[in-house]
């Protein structure tokens, strides 16, 4: 394992100046140790690198994606931008506050993915956001084929004079892969900088583009570090199927070759209920993060991959040497839409 976390060889061909993008983000963001945590769980030493201070409008992973995708949707002339997620999404938020920078309306579809929850949750959080940023919505009921949905409001709004640009959910398809291309090249160059080197990344993955993006970025670097996904929605099985057909896109898209599939690892193990329904192991993971390291997670995303971090660590995945990165991903303007539960997880 000598080579990992180094450059086994040249960088050709992975700039990425041919592709449209728009400033949206402050890079590169700060990794930063873990030190007290990494001592409380006695495991390998654990490392963040904070992709949560990508500084639009209260960061996140979707900012980088966004510098690809709203680079196409000025270049293609479009005056609003139409996407999709669930209600409390970190995604839509992003674009809405995107939309914003660019001059650009924001119409989004919220689909209602999460049972049971109390009225707030549609009005609070990332809907209180979205909603600021002067976006609109429509809500969906939960099971449709909700980038078919939008494309398809996208499509009476063109018949309406409007000129929409339309973005998949999460941002994921290949454009916006491309942003965490821009973040592998990143974690690479730190590490290079830095004289650090890392055995393993882990992070949360959900709709796949955030994975997929670090795979083909680390596979055209030629850098060799695994990164483990670990999933908030998907049995393993789709979701290594889904991270493995983007990260595919992707390399065809940066004319690098493809990547096998066994590079493609998932840990399943933290979903708990289903997505958007906090396990205790995701509050657990909210509390230590928050009084060890003063960092701030979200009940949906980072909570569940930082869980799957612990999990990991205490299983005895990791050797003691090791040395972790973990990949904050934002979503913690999402806490106050799961405050009674969250109330409830401290007492
Ligand atoms: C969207 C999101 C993810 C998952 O990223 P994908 O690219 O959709 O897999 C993780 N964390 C947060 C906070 C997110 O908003």
């Amino acid at each position: 394992m000598t080579e990992t976390g180094t450059l086994t060889r040249e960088t050709p061909g992975l700039s990425l100046d041919r592709f449209p993008r728009t400033p949206l983000c402050h890079h590169p963001t700060p990794i930063e140790k873990m030190p007290r945590l990494s001592r409380y769980l006695g495991g390998p030493q654990l490392f963040i690198k904070r992709d949560d201070c990508t500084g639009l409008a209260g960061g996140g992973n979707k900012t980088r994606k966004l510098e690809f995708l709203v680079g196409e949707a000025v270049e293609a002339g479009a005056d609003m931008l139409v996407t999709q997620g669930a209600v409390q999404s970190n995604h839509v938020r992003q674009t809405a506050a995107a939309a914003c920078k660019h001059g650009m309306k924001c119409h989004v579809l919220l689909e209602r993915r999460v049972p049971g929850v109390a009225a707030s949750y549609e009005q609070t959080g990332n809907v209180l956001l979205d909603t600021l940023f002067g976006a609109t919505h429509e809500f969906r009921p939960p099971g449709l084929d909700m980038n078919a949905e939008a494309e398809a409001v996208a499509e009476t709004l063109r018949a309406k004079g409007h000129k929409p640009y339309f973005i998949p959910g999460g941002g994921s398809n290949p454009t916006g892969a491309l942003g965490y291309v821009t973040c592998a090249q990143e974690v690479a160059a730190q590490c290079k900088h830095s004289g650090q080197s890392f055995d393993w990344l882990v992070m949360a993955t959900g709709s796949t583009g955030t994975q997929a993006g670090l795979v083909a970025g680390f596979h055209a670097l030629g850098y060799d570090l695994p990164v483990m996904g670990i999933s908030v929605r998907q049995p393993h099985d789709r979701q290594v199927a889904a991270v493995h057909g983007l990260t595919q896109r992707t390399l065809e898209k940066l004319g690098a070759d493809p990547v096998p599939q066994s590079n493609i690892r998932v840990d399943d193990g933290y979903v708990g209920e289903g997505y958007g329904i906090p396990a205790p192991s995701t509050f657990e993971a909210i509390r230590l993060t928050a009084r060890q390291e003063a960092i701030l997670l979200d009940p949906v995303y980072s909570a569940k991959g930082m869980a799957g971090l612990i999990g990991l660590i205490r299983q005895g995945f990791f050797k003691s040497t090791d040395q972790v990165l973990f990949l904050h991903t934002g979503g913690a303007t999402a806490l106050f839409a799961y405050e009674d539960e969250l109330i409830h997880s401290l007492s």
